[in-house]
């Protein structure tokens, strides 16, 4: 029998510093993993080319199945639609990739970055054997991406399972990254749960903790939560509140199997979690009472995973 040599998948994550590559098996174990520099010169033209000449110098092309790769930015139709940290419009990176390669048979896939991670999840994380899934990434922002049937749900212009921009707060307190307020995004990611707390301490006299610290991260204000003051309890309860909300109207709409929340405040761990299920059941009952929610287990790894996840056979 003649071995077939196409054995691997590669995964790439493309951000806006750094560029994440990987090589897994069909069965997503992670072969090789490495990182080289995001070059944004004259609109990030070199950018395709250090990929694949990264790649050749680890791997040759006769052994791969097929490349995923995930970008900041919507996806649309194999086009990354605006990746404003890359420099990149309307970039059409499977047909540019594919004239670097020569190769008119290898399979290539491109998606967002944060659908990406939510496949990653699925193929070897939280997520792992689950087809309905909704991620929520809390980092700087919130991002997050919505697999339905296995598939990640694109949308039109490419903002399927882009939650950190549904309006949660109606008394819109703090100004988004996108222009509106009341973002998710301000109110339930890292920069949210900072914007609370500081809202919290100039608007009422309430003793705090976090009266003795000038500056202060979202992880300070889960620390004294858990250490009982009251009010970074109450921020992380709002913050978890709010967050529920959008959960919940994607859990009316897609009814995912499973909820996974990812990025830096998830490191929170159960003591989020706990907070997340209080408020949700509160908007979904009586239609859902046993909804799953986990947190994410792949980290930083997820966006090559889940590229990866897009091309296996
Ligand atoms: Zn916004």
């Amino acid at each position: 029998m003649v071995k077939d040599m196409k054995n691997h998948l590669i995964g790439v994550d493309i951000g806006g510093t750094s560029i994440k590559i990987g090589i897994f098996d069909f069965e997503g174990r992670l072969i090789n993993k490495w990182d080289i520099p995001t070059n944004k010169l004259n609109h990030g033209e070199d950018i395709l080319h250090d990929i694949y000449n990264s790649i050749l110098e680890r791997t040759s092309f006769d052994d791969v199945f097929g490349i995923g790769f995930g970008v900041p930015g919507p996806v649309s139709n194999e086009i990354a639609l605006n990746c404003v940290n890359l420099g990149w419009n309307n970039k059409h990176l499977v047909e540019d990739f594919r004239k670097i390669l020569s190769d008119e048979n290898m399979i290539i896939r491109l998606a967002n970055d944060a659908n990406c991670a939510c496949a990653g999840e699925v193929f070897q994380g939280s997520a792992k054997g689950f087809q309905n899934v909704a991620m929520f990434t809390l980092g700087t922002g919130v991002g997050g991406g919505i697999l339905q049937n296995g598939t990640i749900v694109e949308g039109v212009n490419g903002l399927g399972g882009e939650p950190g921009h549904i309006v949660v707060d109606f008394l819109h307190k703090f100004p988004c990254n996108c222009g509106k307020k009341g973002c998710l995004e301000t109110v339930s990611s890292a920069t949210g749960i900072v914007n609370l707390a500081k809202e919290k301490l100039t608007k009422t006299k309430r003793q705090s903790a976090l009266r003795n610290f000038a500056n202060f991260s979202a992880k300070r204000v889960f620390d004294l939560a858990k250490q009982g003051d009251q009010l970074s309890i109450d921020v992380i309860d709002e913050a978890a509140n709010y967050l529920a909300y959008a959960m919940s109207m994607i859990a009316l709409t897609t009814n995912p199997e499973l909820f996974v929340i990812g990025g830096g405040v998830s490191n929170a761990g159960e003591y989020l979690l706990n907070k997340i299920k209080d408020h949700f059941y509160s908007y979904v009952n009586p239609f859902i009472r046993d909804q799953k929610i986990v947190i994410a287990s792949l980290g930083n790894d997820a966006g090559i995973y889940g590229a990866a996840y897009m091309v296996k056979p």
